[in-house]
C-alpha cells in the first residue's frame, strides 16, 4: 500500500515537471509565473472567467437582471442544505474539456492544476466562511475500481495545500453504491442520493465549518445530501467548492 502511494506521488511529481514546460491545454511554452500553474495566461482566462453575475448560493452564472443574493433561476425551489458554493466557472468550453480529460487521465496532475486556480480565486472566500475542515465527496468503493483516483479527493488535497486547511478522508463515507447521477432524471436526483452518506466519526465534525469539494455541481443533490448528514452530525456550517457549475435548466 505504502509503495503504491509513493509511486503515485513520484508519478504525479514527474508529470508536474513535464507539464511545467508547456501549457496543459494548448501546448504553448510557459514562462515565469505561468509554470506554477501549468496553463498559459490565455488559457487561464478561459478556465477562470471573470464572474459576471454569479449566484452566491449555487455559483450559476445568471443574466444581469436575475436575483443572485439568496437564490437564482437555477436553484430557486431546491432545498439545498449547504450555504453557498464557489466554482471556477460554467461547465463549458475549455474548462469542460480539461475537467473531462483530468477525470479520465491516469494522472491527477490536470485536476490539481485546475484546483490550484480555484484555490487562488477562492482564498478570500474560504477565510470569510472561516472554513476549518475540507471533506471531499467520497466515492463508493465500487467506483474506485473504475478510476485511478477520486477527483473530489485530489481537488480537496490541492485546496488543502493552497489554503493550509486540513483535509480528512475518514469521517464520511458512501453507505451504498448509487445509480450514477448522470443517468438519473434531474427530478429524481435528490431521491437517488437519500441516505447515501454515512458519518464515520462525528467527533471530528462537531462544531466544524466544513468545505465539501467535488469536480462539478449540477442539481446540487450530492453535496446537499452530504451537507445534511454533516449538519445532523453537528457541523456548524457547510459550503461547497467545485471546479465547474453545470446549469441544467431553470428550476
Ligand atoms: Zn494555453
Ligand atoms: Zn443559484
Amino acid at each position: 500500500m505504502m509503495a503504491s502511494h509513493r509511486s503515485g506521488f513520484v508519478l504525479r511529481e514527474l508529470t508536474n515537471c513535464l507539464l511545467d514546460a508547456s501549457c496543459s491545454a494548448c501546448g504553448t511554452r510557459l514562462h515565469g509565473a505561468e509554470t506554477q500553474r501549468c496553463y498559459c495566461d490565455d488559457c487561464v482566462q478561459q478556465l477562470r472567467p471573470q464572474e459576471q453575475h454569479r449566484c452566491r448560493r449555487c455559483s450559476a452564472e445568471c443574466g444581469p437582471w436575475s436575483s443572485i443574493d439568496r437564490h437564482c433561476i437555477y436553484c430557486r425551489g431546491r432545498r439545498l442544505r449547504f450555504s453557498q458554493a464557489v466554482s471556477l466557472g460554467p461547465y463549458a468550453g475549455l474548462l469542460r474539456k480539461e475537467i473531462l480529460a483530468g477525470k479520465w487521465s491516469w494522472s491527477s496532475a490536470r485536476l490539481e492544476a485546475l484546483a490550484r486556480l480555484l484555490g487562488e480565486r477562492a482564498a478570500a472566500q474560504f477565510r470569510e466562511w472561516e472554513i476549518s475542515l475540507l471533506l471531499p465527496i467520497p466515492q463508493h468503493w465500487t467506483r474506485r475500481l473504475q478510476r485511478h483516483f477520486n477527483p473530489a479527493e485530489r481537488i480537496g488535497a490541492e485546496l488543502s495545500r493552497c489554503s493550509g486547511i486540513r483535509q480528512d478522508l475518514h469521517v464520511i463515507t458512501r453507505s451504498r453504491a448509487l445509480k450514477p447521477q448522470k443517468r438519473t432524471p434531474l427530478g429524481l436526483r435528490f431521491e437517488n442520493q437519500k441516505g447515501s452518506f454515512r458519518i464515520v466519526n462525528s467527533d471530528q465534525i462537531r462544531g466544524q465549518r466544513i468545505l465539501l469539494t467535488d469536480d462539478v455541481l449540477t442539481t446540487g443533490a450530492t453535496c446537499s445530501m452530504a451537507a445534511a448528514a454533516l449538519m445532523q452530525a453537528g457541523a456548524r456550517s457547510c459550503h461547497v467548492a467545485v471546479l465547474a457549475r453545470v446549469t441544467d435548466g431553470p428550476g
